[in-house]
């Protein structure tokens, strides 16, 4: 078959490699001129892990990771509240827990796929569904026909809006903005540790990265929002106007803000949605049931969600609303079980007020507790998801 997959990033390349491995002729579309670099740093392990595994990541991906030692939550004067052993995530599931900057993760996907057809600077702007076949309109003007098209673009995917219609049916905003942008030679450096200094609704974290990069992150609520910022002008500005009387180090932050212009800013949502599937056109990753970067998983899922959806269509041999089906089955509850989960970390990153603030330190001092911890953190990375070995059919 000759499947289309309009983004490429975490979703859209493993989906394209599970479905070349099955004999499937996948063509990938990204509006970007080139994989995107920068961005944040995501915690990797579970269901999305093992996946990487079998598409043989590993080693290399490690080159690029980090496995992070602690989390430290500090007070205006810099005065640590609280301190969280991260090695707790490595013991419980057995040393498959890492961090690495989304956009190496994506990398390394991509270089698997190195056989597939890429167009950057290319999207799917119009779809024309006839039945037995879709007609793809394409950025550069032309057509072409594909057996199916997967929308894999992410959190406000354009191929969800053309097929089911606007995003606010689907999109559960959970009242946070986030904003990351990366410094070169920040100081100080704390290395292998996330420090954050937190006042109700509103976090500001740095990691230290190689290459004496530092990446900065921002968490608020959208009480301090007044208005959705429209271009990078705007979010510097409310940024400022965010962080601009907090005390730690955010005054050094902001002021090297000037010199960064890609700075990554979104509203922090997920997408809820009762069918994934509709005629020939399937939703995977960010774009069918974002979890947020509340869940700290989201591109596990992902993964998951490209191997189930390849892994059915094989299974059902071609036949699209079996496979369709099978993917949607599979996957539905677990995905709504993690969605749900996620919302409940809210307080952790931007607590309302004091009192859960000094609520959140007490939890996160308990938590690095060993066999408190792993009580307390077990619930967050253990998840049952029994999947099929696709593979070996
Ligand atoms: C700050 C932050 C922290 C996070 N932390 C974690 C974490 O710790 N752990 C974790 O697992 N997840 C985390 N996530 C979530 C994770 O990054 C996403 O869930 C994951 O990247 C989803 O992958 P995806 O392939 O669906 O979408 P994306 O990675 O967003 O990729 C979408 C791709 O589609 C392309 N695209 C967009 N629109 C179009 C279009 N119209 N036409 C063509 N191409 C298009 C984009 O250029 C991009 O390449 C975090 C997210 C954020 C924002």
């Amino acid at each position: 078959m000759k499947i289309a997959i309009n983004g490429c990033g975490i979703a859209g390349p493993t989906l394209a490699w599970w479905l070349h491995k099955y004999g499937h002729e996948p063509v990938i579309f990204d509006k970007a001129p080139s994989l995107r670099r920068g961005g944040y740093v995501i915690d990797f392990w579970g269901s999305g892990y093992n996946i990487a595994e079998k598409m043989g990541l590993f080693p290399a991906l490690l080159d690029d990771a980090y496995i992070m030692e602690r989390l430290r939550t500090v007070t205006g004067t810099g005065r640590t509240t609280s301190s969280l052993r991260v090695r707790t995530f490595q013991e419980l599931t057995n040393n498959r827990y890492l961090s690495i900057a989304r956009s190496d993760l994506s990398r390394h996907i991509f270089a698997e796929c190195e056989d597939v057809e890429t167009r950057f600077a290319a999207s799917i702007i119009g779809i024309d569904d006839q039945g037995s076949q879709v007609t793809a309109h394409l950025s550069d003007g032309k057509n072409e026909a594909f057996d199916f098209v997967v929308g894999a673009d992410g959190l406000h995917s354009h191929i969800r809006a053309l097929t089911f219609g606007p995003q606010d049916q689907f999109e559960r905003h959970t009242g946070f903005f986030v904003a990351a942008y990366m410094l070169s030679g920040y100081r100080p450096r704390d290395e292998l540790t996330y420090v954050s200094h937190t006042q109700p609704g509103r976090q500001i974290s740095r990691i230290a990265l190689r290459n004496d990069q530092t990446l900065i992150l921002f968490v608020f609520s959208n009480k301090f929002v007044p208005e959705e910022p429209e271009n990078e002008g705007q979010e510097k500005a409310l940024l400022r106007s965010v962080y601009g009387d907090m005390k730690w180090e955010a005054a050094a932050i902001l002021e090297r803000m000037d010199e960064v212009n890609d700075i990554y800013f979104d509203r922090v949502s997920q997408i809820r949605m009762s069918a994934w599937t509709k005629g020939r056109v399937a939703l995977v990753g960010d774009a069918a049931a974002c979890p947020s970067l509340l869940a700290g998983e989201g591109t596990g899922l992902a993964i998951t969600e490209a191997y189930v959806l390849a892994g059915e269509l094989n299974r059902a041999s071609g036949d699209l609303p079996a496979a369709f089906a099978g993917y949607q089955n599979r996957l539905q509850a677990h995905l709504a079980k993690r969605q749900d989960m996620a919302l409940k970390f809210a307080g952790f990153f931007a607590p309302k007020s004091w009192a859960s603030l000094v609520a959140r330190d007490l939890m996160t001092n308990l938590a690095s507790l060993p066999v408190l911890g792993k009580m307390l953190l077990g619930s967050s990375v253990l998840t049952q998801l029994d999947l099929p070995r696709y593979e070996e059919d």
